[in-house]
């Protein structure tokens, strides 16, 4: 019996193998795969085949030129598969349906005032993914649907741990999900796929060792170490908004249970809770000079910047890249004196860090299909040669 289930394992290592390097390296002929798998002939030829006949790839006519056979390209049938990408959001959910050539097919957002209950956001989901599916030919082409969600996510097991925003609470997204459209599932935190997104093509592509910071309705974290995304005993580190950094009066109670969280103060939810005031108004009122607004003002980044200098002082990453709808409203003001405040605390071994300022962050439900093509071509627990 455990002979059956390892050589099905090691049949879809190989099948993902062959499989990855169409997708990285395509156009390549059966030869070639033989040759950069270490697999034999007949192994290429067997997995080909069968991915032939699923119509996930395809074979291109091959270059004629002299004499002999030529051999046969073959390429990722990207026209024929799609993904779906869902952005969950407090105030939306948006979803994007793209082929696997990275090409949009559509797009649909649902607006919500608030969610009423645990189902109302599931409901919002189906109705977009429902309109998405409309476009497809054939459900069969669907291989898959990425979920980022704003909360805290156990991603190897599909759960939304916590999401205050959307009423979720220990919530089996991906099983639900899965129930409903008979294909594959994958949920990822936020910042965790900001992260991801960044660290593979972005702003962080050359750096190994990261952390990203998103200060928006709530705050998100991600930590990245030798380019792998670091995500804790339980799947859920990284949650910076938990970082206790308020006293004295400004120890607020937060929804988490505890005092003086940075999220109580430095996030959109947090300001208008807490202190009565959009992050609009604060900039407004800093540049009134409002005594009070200036008071906050250096609180809040006294916090933040103490807390974003603790954490380089751990962690000690190459960059941080700060993002969110905080900053795109206070950035003139919040951007140089977090800086400064940063510089002038972080110890001497740490100065070099590469602070990143991110305006504008890539669309979450693309990243959320992005992850979808990522998993269809990734390669269990073996790397390739
Ligand atoms: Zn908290």
């Amino acid at each position: 019996m455990q002979t059956e289930t390892s050589n099905k394992w090691l049949k879809s290592i190989n099948q993902q193998k062959v499989l990855r390097l169409i997708f990285i390296e395509g156009p390549i002929s059966r030869v070639e795969l033989a040759k950069r798998t270490g697999l034999t002939q007949q192994t290429v030829t067997n997995i080909v085949n069968r991915l032939l006949s699923e119509e996930i790839v395809v074979e291109r006519s091959p270059i004629t030129s002299g004499s002999g056979r030529r051999p046969v390209p073959l390429i990722i049938n990207g026209a024929n598969m799609f993904a779906i990408g869902i952005e969950v959001a407090v105030k939306y959910v948006r979803g994007t349906l793209r082929d696997f050539n990275n090409r949009q097919v559509k797009e649909i957002t649902e607006y919500v005032t608030a969610y009423e209950s645990e189902e109302h956001p599931l409901r919002c989901i189906s109705k977009v993914i429902d309109g998405l599916l409309s476009h497809i030919p054939d459900k069969i082409q669907l291989k898959g649907i990425g979920c980022s969600i704003q909360g805290l996510v156990d991603s190897r097991q599909g759960i939304v741990i916590y999401s205050p925003g959307l009423q979720w609470r220990q919530f089996p997204l991906k099983e639900k999900l899965e129930e409903m459209y008979d294909s594959p599932v994958h949920l990822e935190n936020d910042a965790n796929l900001l992260a991801l997104v960044e660290n593979l093509n972005g702003h962080l592509a050359e750096s190994h060792n990261n952390i990203t910071l998103k200060f928006d309705h709530g705050i998100g974290g991600a930590i990245v170490i030798n380019k792998k995304l670091c995500s804790g005993a339980t799947h859920v580190a990284g949650e910076f908004g938990h970082y206790k950094a308020f006293e004295g009066e400004n120890a607020k109670l937060c929804h988490c249970g505890a005092k003086g969280c940075l999220t109580t103060l430095a996030s959109v939810s947090g300001l208008k809770r807490n202190a009565r005031i959009s992050p609009e108004d604060l900039y407004a009122r800093l540049l009134a000079d409002d005594p009070e607004a200036n008071r906050l003002f250096a609180d809040i980044t006294s916090a933040v910047g103490g807390a974003i200098s603790n954490i380089i002082t751990f962690i000690n990453p190459e960059s941080v890249l700060l993002t969110g709808k905080l900053f795109d409203k206070l950035r003139d003001v919040f951007i140089p004196s977090l800086s400064k405040y940063i510089a002038a605390t972080v110890p001497e071994t740490c100065q070099g860090v590469n602070l990143i300022y991110l305006p504008e962050t890539p669309d979450e439900s693309t990243s959320a299909a992005g992850l979808v093509m990522n998993q269809f071509f990734d390669v269990p627990l073996e790397q390739l040669p």
